[in-house]
């Protein structure tokens, strides 16, 4: 089913998508016929990676700077994108995280993962969905979620949290907006190494064979990029308001936090003194 024109005539906005796996989901697109729109806080991050598309694959890459944090940014943001033709798929992907004891998380560090996991999310949905809807097109978006939304996750409790009510947005959304003709879907990957969200989470002292994965190894980012193309294609088209989990079967086994339990204070100690004295 992977054909070159699988998503052609689709213009998808990739949020985070200069990095990672926005990045490789964003080729993946273009690859299948997509044109794309990469957006996040770095341009010059943005513009590297469109232009490596372009090349590879001669996709139109529109890049557009925007902290989803902000409102008025994401409002500003996607109206460029429309103005340059609407929008057929958005997908949710810019996220931020790290490990921290929670009784040292200040407010300002959580409000920072919950703002950008969460708040942007939804402010990106509101901005495509409004247009979808009063324009009466048909739209689909998906959400990088994690399996933190199953077993919740000890040690990054706010990006569990985010995730969750991210996974309740997709499914509630799925049946408000469904009938209006807007498809919701969620992934929840697994371990997929990349040097942002992978590195974070797995600063220098931790185990890195703490995953205990059944089939005893990672994630290849085609294995996400193809399960992405497939559920924002039409061949996913009675998919709606379902998360599915991409981690070779991790979950059921762990919720790959345990190895953190078992680190001492002085640990915890070294990482925060490394951020600068921040949790
Ligand atoms: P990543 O490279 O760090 O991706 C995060 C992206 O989000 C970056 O491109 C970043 O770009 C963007 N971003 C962060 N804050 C933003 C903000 N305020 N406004 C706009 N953009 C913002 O890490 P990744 O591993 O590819 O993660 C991608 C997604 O997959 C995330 O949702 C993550 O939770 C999820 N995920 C990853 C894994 C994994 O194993 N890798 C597992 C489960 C879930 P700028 O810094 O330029 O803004």
């Amino acid at each position: 089913m992977f054909q070159t024109d699988l998503l052609a005539g689709k213009r998808i906005l990739v949020t985070g998508g200069g990095t990672g796996l926005g990045a490789a989901m964003a080729r993946r697109f273009a690859e299948l016929g997509a044109g794309l729109v990469l957006t996040s806080r770095r341009p010059d991050v943005l513009e590297k990676t469109a232009n490596e598309i372009r090349e590879a694959t001669g996709a139109s890459v529109q890049v557009l700077r925007c902290d989803v944090r902000d409102p008025a940014a994401v409002e500003d943001m996607v109206e460029q994108a429309w103005a340059q033709g609407p929008l057929d798929i958005l997908v949710n992907n810019a996220a931020a995280n790290f490990i921290a004891q929670t009784e040292h998380l200040s407010a300002r560090a959580a409000d920072a993962i919950l703002a950008s996991t969460l708040h942007g999310t939804l402010y990106c949905t509101l901005e495509c969905g409004k247009r979808w809807i009063a324009n009466g097109r048909r739209g689909m978006a998906l959400g990088i979620l994690s399996t933190s939304t199953i077993t919740g996750r000890a040690f990054t409790v706010p990006s569990a949290m985010a995730k969750s009510a991210h996974l309740a947005m997709i499914r509630s959304l799925a049946v408000e907006w469904g009938p209006k003709g807007i498809r919701m879907v969620g992934i929840a990957p697994g371990p997929f190494p990349t040097p942002g969200a992978w590195g974070q989470l797995r600063p220098a002292g931790r185990d890195k064979d703490n995953l205990r994965n059944p089939m005893g190894r990672v994630g290849e980012h085609i294995e996400l990029t193809n399960l992405a193309s497939y559920l924002v294609s039409d061949h996913a088209s009675y998919i709606n308001g379902e998360m599915i989990t991409i981690d070779g079967g991790a979950v059921l086994r762990s919720s790959g936090a345990e190895d953190l339990i078992d680190w001492t204070e002085e640990q915890w100690a070294a990482l925060r003194q490394q951020r600068g004295g921040k949790a």
